[in-house]
């Protein structure tokens, strides 16, 4: 049987790349998908210390892409409310689905059950699926016109023509440091500690943050009364805390989080993961485009991370849907470079926000602490702002 000739290769398959190509295999497209991973299965059994705050925009793009109501049938956890205070600046600021006349903020949803539920569509759309395979090499013509089409050598001897190739290989992608796309990097020199803990109180459905000069500590409402928790710390501190026996690992968590939810246990082992801010200098060359990690890396104290990937994923779909209705030439490079700068700006100015605050609430500067209370309580009396605030995070 002959097969028309590729129209998209997607490299990498984690939630932003398999997102990517099913929406891209929706719309009509000829998509190929290479991945390097047999990706890991989800069981309700052994839940992924991985947790996203999924935002509702990225809950629609899922429902659109048919894979939403499984994902929340399996698990996920809606939370109402979210409550941020300083440990030593005063002022809290609260966000209530309320204000916003919702019914829920977002989900706490496992990054192995976006994947798996992802995958399994997969097929069905017409994707091929090139897994386990890397990438080895890339070739395109035209790269600085972006007129030409792309060859990708995969390690297994596969090779792929295509006209256009995504890069969604997560941080460390190769298939950017191919294409030439050099990227400005800043390490926090902090670690995420994530593990799941039982509390004493209820979760509420809330998202709970408290900023400590050391990092901000989260506590995302799970299933079952659970909580997911994200410490960040200085690498040193990080290193200590994961050592700890699990008697003292409860009791220092319990007293980071001032026993807001009651006595906190630790009910799964612990990890941790670099915190670093990466952006890409330009999103696409060519015809390569990147997305997701590949192109930005952000704290995760916002929970924004995989949000920002997967709004890079709609704005592409919406603007090739836009292109096919008015038939013209979806992977134009003007098409490309406009999505490009809509998504760099974007994806820039929230890394940049996600830093100020960082570095802001990670300090005990005097100066520091009294503005940080004035503004949590300022945010926090005013309705509107704190709705406005919360729009935009979450892509309403
Ligand atoms: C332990 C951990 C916890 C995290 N917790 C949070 C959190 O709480 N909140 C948050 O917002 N963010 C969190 N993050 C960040 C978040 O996971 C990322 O923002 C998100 O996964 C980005 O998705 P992605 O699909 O772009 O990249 P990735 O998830 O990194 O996926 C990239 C995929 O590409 C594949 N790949 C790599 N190289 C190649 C190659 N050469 N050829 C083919 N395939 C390749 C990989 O196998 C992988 O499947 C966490 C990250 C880690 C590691």
């Amino acid at each position: 049987m002959s097969r028309r000739g590729l129209d998209v290769a997607v490299v990498g398959g984690g939630v932003v790349g398999a997102a990517c190509a099913l929406s891209l295999a929706k719309l009509g497209l000829e998509v190929a998908l290479v991945e390097g991973r047999e990706p890991a299965h989800w069981s309700a059994g052994t839940p992924d210390l991985r947790v996203y705050a999924f935002a509702p925009d990225n809950a629609a793009l899922f429902d659109n892409l048919g894979v939403w109501d499984s994902v929340r049938g399996a698990r996920a956890q809606a939370y109402r409310r979210m409550r941020v205070w300083d440990a030593s600046g005063g002022g809290e600021l609260s966000f209530d689905a309320d204000l916003l006349g919702r019914d829920q903020l977002g989900w706490i949803v496992e990054n192995n059950l976006l994947t798996d539920r992802l995958w399994a569509a997969l097929p069905a759309a017409g994707v091929r699926l090139h897994c386990p395979a890397r990438v080895e090499s890339m070739e395109q013509d035209g790269a600085s016109t972006g007129t030409g089409g792309v060859r990708l050598r995969l390690d297994d001897g596969t090779r792929l023509e295509t006209r256009l190739a995504i890069a969604a290989d997560g941080a460390d992608s190769t298939l950017r440091q191919l294409a030439g796309l050099q990227v400005s990097a800043h390490d926090y020199r902090q670690r995420g500690v994530v593990a799941f803990v039982e509390t004493g109180k209820s979760h509420e459905q809330t998202a709970w943050q408290r900023f400590l000069p050391s990092g901000p500590l989260a506590f995302l409402p799970f299933v079952e009364g659970r909580s997911s928790i994200v410490w960040t710390l200085p690498n040193e501190e990080a290193d200590r805390v994961l050592a700890l026996q699990d008697d003292a690992f409860d009791r220092e968590l319990t007293r980071a989080f001032e026993a807001r939810l009651g006595e906190v246990h630790a009910v799964s082992r612990r990890a941790a993961f670099p915190l670093r801010r990466q952006l890409a200098d330009a999103y696409v060359s060519g015809k390569v485009l990147l997305m997701g990690d590949a192109a930005h890396v952000v704290h995760p104290l916002a929970g924004q991370g995989v949000n920002l990937g997967l709004r890079d994923v709609a704005r592409l779909r919406n603007a090739i849907a836009d292109a096919q209705s008015r038939r013209a030439d979806w992977s134009s490079p003007h098409r490309l470079a406009r999505w490009a700068r809509e998504c760099r700006s974007e994806n820039a100015a929230a890394a940049y926000a996600f830093d100020g605050i960082n570095q802001a609430f990670s300090n005990d500067d005097m100066h520091a602490t009294l503005l940080r209370g004035f503004a949590l309580g300022m945010a926090g009396k005013l309705p509107p702002l704190a709705a406005l605030f919360w729009r935009k995070a979450s892509g309403l």
